[in-house]
């Protein structure tokens, strides 16, 4: 394997697969460098879900000059776009799905000859520049008022509902709905934005914010100004915008969200600057600058979303008491694995999702002890355990790399789960100082580069294993990256980690009480564990005395709350069903919204029609992301 970049082809011949990451600078309008990363030049890093030829012509630089038509829902404006052309390449392919494309024309403003091509319902459509080696080009263009990435929220879907708003998630072939790019995770890119919204609202994106309060606008509204000066794969150029407050909570790190959210927020993230320190003691240096994050309207359809400089959370997340941090943990993380160093393809996902997981988890060792670190990864365990169960163990979907993943980017919990346990595996066997060396420098060796399996393991073999057999043999890795199941040398959960909970388990299913005294005490984990354990069937007496004991149907914890709707809701057990309604119109949540639809859905006559008469009120306030999933389950169950 090796790296392709169209400015050193002379120099290819001299350049060496790893640490020498083939970059080559061009310079930006204002005359500073800019950074080009390279292109994997391997049939495994070849990306089936983009059009784009990148080792023909490849996009280096975007540039957006957009307006955001809140009445009309679309996004129009231009984007421009710095091209490097293998000689003599005549056209670039893009990527674009149901854009209005008006003009295309070159640096100078000449027009340029265009053509988008059959659509397919999944990827959309290419689009064709025929460039003639020009290396500035710009497009005139509107998004769809159906864009996937792209949702516009009513004031009523707003906290504050007053005001509009709308977000982006561009993860994982969602971007080219609003962005004619190369949409591919392997193809970096840096960018600029100007935005402009009407007043009052406010934009933030997923780079420096140049301006944080804006400019007035020519024609109304307020412009906002961003940059990204680090290639970044372009499904994390992320936008949002609507009333919102900014507050601090550390040098580098701060919050962003509506006004009547703020608050909260601020409280949860409480830790996020000590997070921040924790991870780069762990890895080396956090390089984007600052870390905000955004807490969302409750449409948002993933728990959060790792955009550089600005993660995206969901507000299911603010449970009072800081219990859910682990999706901060996680998010940061992605800081390094992921946006550091991504996945070439979604194949590949695991090296974003399994590495980001294994790392959210040592971050939380590092800041709340070795005790809830533990908890959590058996946790993590199990819900790997369930996974292999209804897939079955041997079914290709349980592999690391897995080439039929092709839409989702990992949703899937094995990516994380399993891809999470090889890393704990391997820092077993290897030792943790070892392991950990060797991690710190593979995001040092691949920073701002695209990955796959092959290199990881190509990395893996030179600088952790380097040649000692017995180590090699241990470690089984083509096994766990190649082969579905579970290898025999995983590391197991610690059995203690949840000792009084598992007792607990035994005794009430052994027909005693609920453990309301326990339950007062323990964490959000030991909680889940308790739920997650409990016999999947129980009679209505049984069901009803854990309600009661517990308070389980008026918890505010989320992932409480979600995992007694799913006990509760397969046992048919109708005092749960307001609970479950209000929770499925109050988020949009797909981790908690698709499984719900589906446990209902699966009820026959009991449950298929509250899933359907729900869902009808609740379609309309889901992101794309999650609508795409439910609609598949309720016809899959007979739903609809
Ligand atoms: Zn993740």
């Amino acid at each position: 394997m090796r790296l392709l970049s169209f400015a050193l082809l002379a120099s290819l011949a001299a350049c060496s697969p790893a640490g020498d990451p083939a970059e080559s600078n061009r310079q930006d309008a204002a005359g500073g460098e800019r950074q080009v990363a390279p292109i994997l030049d391997s049939p495994e890093a070849k990306d089936v879900q983009s059009y784009a030829r990148p080792l023909e012509a490849r996009v280096t630089h975007v540039a957006l000059d957009l307006k955001a038509d809140f009445a009309a829902k679309r996004i129009a404006g231009t984007a421009t776009l710095d091209v490097q052309s293998k000689p003599g390449a005549k056209a670039i392919v893009l990527d674009s799905k149901g854009l209005e494309v008006k003009s295309v024309t070159d640096g100078d403003g000449r027009p340029l000859r265009f053509a988008l091509g059959k659509a397919d319902p999944n990827l959309g459509a290419p689009l064709t520049v025929e460039h003639g080696g020009a290396e500035r080009i710009r497009i005139a263009y509107a998004s769809a008022p159906d864009a996937e990435a792209l949702q516009w929220l009513t004031p009523e879907q707003t906290a504050g509902k007053k005001h509009p708003f709308l977000f982006s998630q561009g993860q994982a072939i969602l971007n080219r709905t609003w962005i004619p790019t190369q949409d591919s995770p392997g193809i970096r890119q840096t960018w600029e934005a100007r935005i402009v919204v009407p007043e009052p609202l406010k934009a933030v994106m997923s780079g420096e914010r140049l301006t944080p309060e804006g400019e007035a606008a020519e024609g109304g509204g307020r412009a906002f100004r961003f940059r990204m000066d680090k290639p970044v794969a372009p499904y994390l150029i992320a936008l949002a915008a609507g009333d919102i407050a900014f507050q601090s909570l550390g040098p580098r790190t701060g919050v962003y969200a509506e006004p009547a959210t703020i608050r909260a927020a601020a409280a949860e993230l409480v830790d996020t600057e000590k997070m921040v320190a924790a991870a780069e003691r762990l890895y080396g240096p956090y390089r984007w600058g600052r870390y905000d994050m955004i807490v969302l309207p409750p449409a948002f359809p993933y728990g959060g979303m790792e955009n550089p400089t600005l993660t995206f959370l969901t507000p299911t997340f603010l449970a009072g008491d800081r219990s859910l941090v682990g999706l901060v943990a996680h998010e940061l993380a992605h800081s390094w694995s992921g946006n550091l160093v991504t996945n070439a393809v979604w194949p590949d996902s695991w090296l974003n999702e399994g590495f980001t997981s294994y790392f959210e988890n040592r971050i939380m060792e590092a800041l709340y002890g070795p005790g809830r670190a533990s908890q959590e990864a058996a946790l993590s365990f199990a819900d790997m355990e369930s996974a292999f169960t209804e897939l079955g163990a041997a079914a290709p979907g349980t592999r690391l790399h897995n080439p039929d993943e092709t839409t989702e980017g990992g949703s899937g919990g094995i990516v994380y789960d399993k891809g999470a346990l090889f890393l704990r595996t391997m820092e077993r066997i290897a030792g943790r100082e070892r392991f950990d060396a060797w991690l710190r420098s593979y995001f040092d060796r691949h920073a701002f580069q695209p990955m796959t399996s092959a290199r990881f393991l190509a990395d893996l073999r030179s600088n952790l294993v380097k040649g000692d057999k017995a180590l090699e043999d241990e470690l089984r890795l083509d096994e766990w990256v190649y082969k579905p199941g579970l290898p025999a040398n995983a590391v197991r959960p610690d059995p203690k980690a949840f000792a009084p909970v598992d007792s607990a388990l035994g005794a009430f299913s052994g027909g005693g009480a609920a453990p309301a005294a326990l339950w007062a005490r323990w964490t959000t984990a030991e909680r889940l564990r308790f739920l997650n354990g409990l016999p999947r069937q129980l009679p209505q007496p049984r069901l009803a005395e854990l309600d009661r004991s517990l308070g389980l149907t008026g918890s505010r914890n989320a992932e409480t709350l979600f995992a007694w709707l799913q006990l509760a809701l397969a046992n048919r057990y109708q005092p749960a069903v307001p609970a479950a309604e209000r929770f499925l119109m109050s988020m949009g949540r797909r981790k908690f919204v698709a499984p719900l639809f589906e446990t209902l859905a699966k009820q026959g006559e009991w449950g298929r029609p509250i899933a359907a008469r729900i869902y009808a009120n609740a379609r309309p306030t889901y992101h794309s992301v999650t609508t795409g999933t439910v609609d598949k389950t309720m016809k899959e169950n007979g739903g609809t």
